[in-house]
């Protein structure tokens, strides 16, 4: 028996953090996220960044680098009251603005006020985007069925007693894998919300046990996992994706497959 709850390293958790809007606080929370090692998706509106020079591109490729940028529609409307075309120019704009700044395909997104529906996902997958998430917190540590709908863990006022549950629970084989935490950089406002946002952050790092990851990060390997060709008698292992997979096998063994790579083992 194979199951992929094995994150790079042969780790079996993982942690992500999403900050919504961009706001100039961004900066001070990376320096957090930064200082503790851990790694975070901003999800940007690019009708804010039009026509901007190249001094301020360079200070935002500054401010977001180690981290992911991600859509989050160009306007800020709410996706699930348009009419698709519209959801479809507001994804795609914002796609070609932030794409324009930072040089790599943007195709995650966050739901602008969480709003989305049928539609609004079809037409943002017609866009080219992967995954987005919502603002439904599952208050639990689950893997989402769907990327297209990746439900939260929870926003972080709610995170700090998660925090301890979930680092209580590291060796556990019967809890979920993955912590999730979303928020907006502009709603820490006091030294106090600083201090509280720092004692999430410091109370998740640091563990050799964890997969500190953006959120693309998370959905490409997991897919580089789905893409695993397997023999029936579970000996022989063929990655055909450009990054290394682990597995386990039997309840016990953790098998790295390489990139490219056919292992017997
Ligand atoms: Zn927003």
């Amino acid at each position: 028996m194979i199951q992929l709850h094995i994150y790079p390293g042969g780790k079996r958790r993982v942690v992500t953090f999403s900050y919504d809007d961009g706001h100039v606080n961004d900066s001070r929370l990376i320096g957090l996220f930064n200082k503790y090692g851990v790694k975070g998706t901003f999800h940007l509106n690019g009708s804010r960044y039009i026509g901007i020079g190249e001094a301020e591109k360079e200070a935002l490729r500054q401010r977001y680098s180690g981290h992911e940028v991600a859509c989050h529609t160009m306007r800020h409307g709410w996706p699930s009251r348009m009419p698709m075309q519209s959801v479809v120019c507001e994804t795609f704009e914002d796609r070609k603005v932030l794409e324009g700044i930072f040089g790599y395909p943007v195709i995650g997104m966050s739901y602008p006020s969480g709003s989305y529906d049928g539609e609004s996902i079809q037409a943002m997958r017609a866009c080219g985007i992967v995954y987005s998430r919502t603002t439904v917190p599952n208050k639990n540590f689950a893997i989402p069925e769907d990327f297209m709908v990746w439900h939260p863990t929870c926003h972080h006022r709610d995170a700090l007693p998660l925090c301890e549950k979930f680092m209580a629970e590291l060796d556990s084989q019967w809890t979920m894998p993955m912590f999730y935490i979303w928020g907006h950089a502009h709603e820490l406002v006091t030294e106090e919300n600083w201090e509280y946002m720092e004692k999430i952050v410091s109370s998740l790092a640091g563990s050799e046990k964890i997969w500190y990851a953006t959120n693309i990060e998370i959905y490409n390997y997991m897919e580089a996992q789905k893409r695993l060709q397997i023999s029936a008698d579970e000996t022989v292992f063929y990655n055909p994706s450009d990054i290394s997979v682990w597995v386990e096998r039997d309840k016990k063994d953790i098998i790295e497959i390489p990139a490219g790579v056919t292992v017997r083992a």
